[in-house]
C-alpha cells in the first residue's frame, strides 16, 4: 500500500511495478493465516519488500531498466519465472513483494540517472524528522500495529500524511546508484527489505546516500540464476536494510544452499552459515570485539577524503577498539597505492569488456524488443545481410541509453586485437594483483577492512549534465572489494537529523567472512 503511495505521491520514482492493491491484501491475510494457525514460513513471512528490476519475478517483466528489455512498454510480458533468490525470498519465506524499483539501465550507473524514465529522488530531504530507524526501534506488536494501520487506511488517508511530508521545491539529489529505487523504498519505509545487485557498488553506494544499510556478499554466495547479467565475474545480489539485523536475516535466508544444487555454475559450493551472533551477550559484553583485528589501509585515505569523513572514519576506529577490537594500519607495502589508484580504471575496463560480450545476445532477434521497421512491409521482407545489420544497429540505438552503447563500445574496443594486451590482460593481471594482496592482509595480517563507502554527500541531479566521468569517481571506494569478490557492507555512522546527509563507512571481509563484518557492523551501527 505504501508503495502506491511512495511511487505517486510522494513522486520519488523508486518503483517500476506496483503490486495490486487486491494482491497484496491477498498475499498479507494469506501471511495472517499462517501466522495464526502457527505455521509462519519464516521471520520474513508476510514482511514487505522489493526487489530490483533486473531480478526476475515470474509474474512482472524483467528489464533491468531497459527499453531494449521492454522497459516503459505498455503489456510488456512477464518473464514467467523466479530467480533463486526470489524463490526463497517471496516462496519459501513468505515476504511480500510491494514491486519492483528503479535502476541505473543494466546496472550501469552510480547516480540512478541512467534510465529511460524519471530518475529516483534521494528521500532524505523530504523525511524531515521520520529515520529509517523509527522503524526498527519500534517492538514487534508496534510494527504488527503498524501494518495493520497502513494496510487498512485509505488511500486518501496516506496521501494526506504523506503530501505533508513532500515539498516539491526541495532540491533534488541523487539516491546513488545502480540499486536507486531499492534504496529509497527502504529508505521511506514501503519495503523493510530489498534486494538489489553490486557488481561495483550499487548497493553500497545508494545504501551509504540514503543512510541505510547495503550488504554485498562474497562473489558466489547468492546464485545469480535470474539475475540479467551486466558483469558476470562481478555480479553479486546485495542486500539494503534498515539496519545491520534485517540484513542478515535475509542473507541467511537468501544464502542457505539449494538442495537440488544451484542453478548457477559460478555459486560458491560451501554451505554459507551465519554464526551465531548473541545479540543479548555482545550487548552485555564491554568487549564483543575482543580478539578482532580491524584494518586501516593507508592506501585508501587518499586526499580526495573530506575532513568530515576522516573524522567519522577515526571516531568509528576508536569505538571499534574500545568495544575489544585490536585496530591496525595496513601499510602501502601490505595494500599499494598504486593497485588501489589503478582499481577503479581496472574495473572499467573489465566491466565493460564483460559487458559488451552480455549485451551482445539482445539484437532484437534472440532476444530484446526489435526496432520496428517502417521501411518494408513484414510481406516483403526480405533480409539480407545489409538489412541484417541495420536492423541489428536500429534495434540496439533505439533500444540502449546512452551509457550502455559507451559501455558497450568501450568493451569492444578493449577487446579488439589492437587493445586486447594494452588494455584487458593489463587490467586482468591488476585485478588480480590486487586481489591477492587483499586477501593475504585479510588472512594473515587483519579481519577487516574499514574504510569510507562514499567520499562526498550525494551530488545534486536537477542543475544540469552531470559528466559520466566525473560519475566514474564515486565508486572509488567500492571497486576494490568487487575486483577482489570480498564481501563488504556500508553503514550509516553520522546522525542524519541535523539536515545534512549522513555519511558511511563500510567494512571489507575476508572471502565468505560475512559473519565476521556483520558483527562488527552491528558493534558499529
Ligand atoms: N557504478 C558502477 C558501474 O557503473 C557500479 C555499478 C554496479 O555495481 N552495478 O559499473
Amino acid at each position: 500500500h505504501l508503495a502506491v503511495a511512495g511511487e505517486e505521491i510522494w513522486g520519488l520514482a523508486a518503483y517500476s511495478h506496483i503490486v495490486s492493491r487486491a494482491n497484496l491484501l491477498d498475499l498479507a491475510q494469506e501471511s495472517d493465516g499462517r501466522r495464526k494457525h502457527g505455521e509462519t514460513l519464516s521471520i520474513l513471512d508476510g514482511i514487505p519488500v522489493s526487489i530490483k528490476e533486473n531480478i526476475a519475478v515470474r509474474d512482472v517483466s524483467l528489464t533491468a531498466g531497459s527499453r531494449i528489455l521492454g522497459r516503459g512498454m505498455k503489456d510488456h510480458p512477464p518473464c514467467g519465472y523466479d530467480a533463486d533468490v526470489v524463490r526463497k525470498l517471496l516462496r519459501e519465506s513468505g515476504a511480500i513483494m510491494m514491486g519492483t524499483t528503479t535502476m541505473d539501465e543494466f546496472g550501469m550507473g552510480s547516480l540512478g540517472m541512467n534510465m529511460p524514465t524519471t530518475p529516483a529522488k534521494n528521500p532524505l530531504p523530504y523525511m524531515r524528522n521520520l529515520t529509517p530507524n523509527d522503524l526498527t526501534s519500534l517492538s514487534d506488536d508496534e510494527v504488527d500495529l503498524f501494518f495493520a494501520k497502513l494496510i487498512k487506511s485509505s488511500q486518501d488517508e496516506i496521501l494526506e500524511i504523506h503530501s505533508k511530508a513532500f515539498d516539491e521545491s526541495l532540491p533534488v539529489h541523487s539516491t546513488g546508484g545502480s540499486s536507486s529505487g531499492s534504496a529509497v523504498s527502504v529508505t521511506h519505509g514501503s519495503a523493510l527489505l530489498s534486494l538489489g545487485t553490486d557488481t561495483g557498488g550499487s548497493v553500497r553506494l545508494p545504501a551509504a546516500w540514503c543512510g541505510i544499510v547495503g550488504l554485498k556478499p562474497s562473489y558466489g554466495v547468492l546464485s545469480r540464476h535470474g539475475i540479467v547479467s551486466y558483469a558476470s565475474s562481478f555480479d553479486t545480489v546485495g542486500v539494503l536494510a534498515p539496519s545491520v539485523e534485517c540484513a542478515s536475516i535475509a542473507l541467511d535466508i537468501l544464502g542457505e544452499r539449494d538442495e537440488a544444487g544451484s542453478r548457477d555454475s559460478t555459486a560458491s559450493q560451501l554451505q554459507f552459515q551465519l554464526k551465531d551472533f548473541d545479540e543479548k551477550q555482545a550487548a552485555a559484553s564491554e568487549r564483543p570485539l575482543e580478539g578482532v583485528k580491524v584494518g586501516i589501509p593507508a592506501s585508501l585515505s587518499i586526499e580526495e577524503c573530506p575532513d568530515e569523513i576522516r573524522e567519522a572514519w577515526m571516531k568509528a576506529a576508536n569505538f571499534l577498539s574500545q568495544r575489544g577490537a585490536t585496530v591496525m594500519e595496513l601499510s602501502t607495502d601490505e595494500l599499494s597505492v598504486d593497485l588501489v589508484q589503478l582499481s577503479l580504471a581496472t574495473y572499467y575496463i573489465l566491466v565493460s569488456a564483460e559487458a559488451s560480450s552480455n549485451l551482445s545476445r539482445y539484437d532484437g532477434f534472440r532476444y530484446g524488443v526489435a526496432a520496428t521497421r517502417d521501411d518494408a512491409s513484414s510481406e516483403s521482407f526480405h533480409l539480407d545481410a545489409t538489412d541484417l545489420e541495420r536492423q541489428y544497429a536500429a534495434t540496439r540505438t533505439e533500444g540502449f541509453g546512452i551509457e550502455v552503447s559507451r559501455r558497450v563500445l568501450c568493451g569492444a574496443s578493449v577487446l579488439s586485437s589492437d587493445r586486447f594486451h594494452s588494455h584487458y590482460e593489463a587490467a586482468a593481471k591488476l585485478r588480480a594483483a590486487l586481489a591477492s594482496q587483499m586477501h593475504s592482509s585479510l588472512k594473515e595480517k587483519v579481519d577487516v577492512l574499514l574504510y569510507p563507502t562514499a567520499l562526498s554527500a550525494p551530488p545534486r541531479i536537477d542543475q544540469g549534465e552531470i559528466d559520466s566521468t566525473e560519475t566514474f569517481a564515486n565508486d572509488v571506494m567500492t571497486v576494490p572489494a568487487s575486483l577482489a569478490g570480498l564481501p563488504a557492507i556500508s553503514i550509516p555512522v553520522a546522525p542524519k537529523d541535523d539536515g545534512r546527509f549522513p555519511l558511511a563507512l563500510q567494512l571489507v571481509g575476508y572471502r565468505h567472512g560475512e559473519a565476521t563484518i556483520l558483527n562488527a557492523a552491528r558493534v558499529l551501527q
